[in-house]
């Protein structure tokens, strides 16, 4: 079975500005690992990701933090699939807690985005994780379950293994509050055994499954040691570009 390559995915929320996300890029261009050993990946704003798909070195990916997912239509202020694509991005980073909390995205809109995202050839990193209560109550299995479900609903075999998984505990994510090691890779790997579930064991072993929340420089080495961690999806502190430099090359 081929080897699972690692992901690192920087989610830079609606930080930089023109220059900053300019002076980012050029400084990890030459810089990131090949990308036949990383997929390096970095998910900007909207309005920036032509400014990087044109900057964009050999090794580095560029992908966007939100689509809508209708085709086309009057819906002001928002970005359609075909528009993300021709920006050039590559991924599309789908249901992120911020989304789902901040601006009521529900599991029926997420797997709109990510048939929309199938539909316009862009890579889906779908972002699942539990509020801190449904870990105190043990029920962390039960709720990925339902975000899976729902979000795989008619999703073939082929398109879930274009998939990238995210899990995100809601209660790491810029509180600097990690989940240890032992406890993300024990996730991941429900995770994982409910893909088994959906698709059979050869997908399952072959799709990704990253960890996101409260990554930094310190702890990514032993989240990366577990068996089943392929990667991290990393907001605040992959906005510094030495930063960034340290997870993919930890990767
Ligand atoms: C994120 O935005 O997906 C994230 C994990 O943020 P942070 O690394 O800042 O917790």
């Amino acid at each position: 079975m081929a080897k699972r390559i690692p992901v690192i995915a920087a989610n830079w929320k609606m930080f930089k500005t023109k220059d900053e996300a300019l002076e980012f890029i050029f400084a990890v261009n030459a810089a990131v690992p090949s990308r036949d050993e990383v997929e390096s990946i970095i998910c900007a704003p909207a309005i920036l990701l032509n400014l990087l798909v044109k900057r964009e070195g050999e090794h580095i990916r560029i992908g966007a933090q939100n689509m809508h997912y209708a085709d086309e239509g009057a819906f002001t202020g928002e970005n359609s699939p075909a528009q993300v694509k021709t920006a050039g991005a590559e991924y599309i980073l789908i249901g992120h807690s911020e989304r789902r909390s901040l601006f009521n995205e529900t599991d029926k809109d997420v797997n709109l985005k990510m048939h929309a995202a199938f539909k316009y050839d862009l890579a889906p990193i779908l972002c699942i994780g539990e509020q801190l209560d449904t870990r105190e109550a043990n029920k962390t299995k039960e709720v990925l379950d339902v975000q899976l479900d729902k979000a795989f609903e008619g999703v073939s075999k082929e398109q879930a293994l274009k998939t990238i998984v995210a899990y995100e505990p809601v209660w790491a994510i810029g509180t600097g509050k990690t989940a240890t090691p032992q406890m993300a890779n024990d996730t991941i790997k429900d995770v994982r055994a409910k893909l088994s579930d959906l698709y059979g064991a050869e997908v399952a072993a072959q799709v990704r499954i990253l960890y996101g929340g409260s990554v930094k420089p310190d702890n990514i080495e032993s989240l990366l040691q577990e068996s089943d961690i392929d990667g991290a999806l990393i907001g605040g502190a992959a906005l510094d570009h030495k930063n960034f430099l340290t997870f993919t090359k930890a990767a």
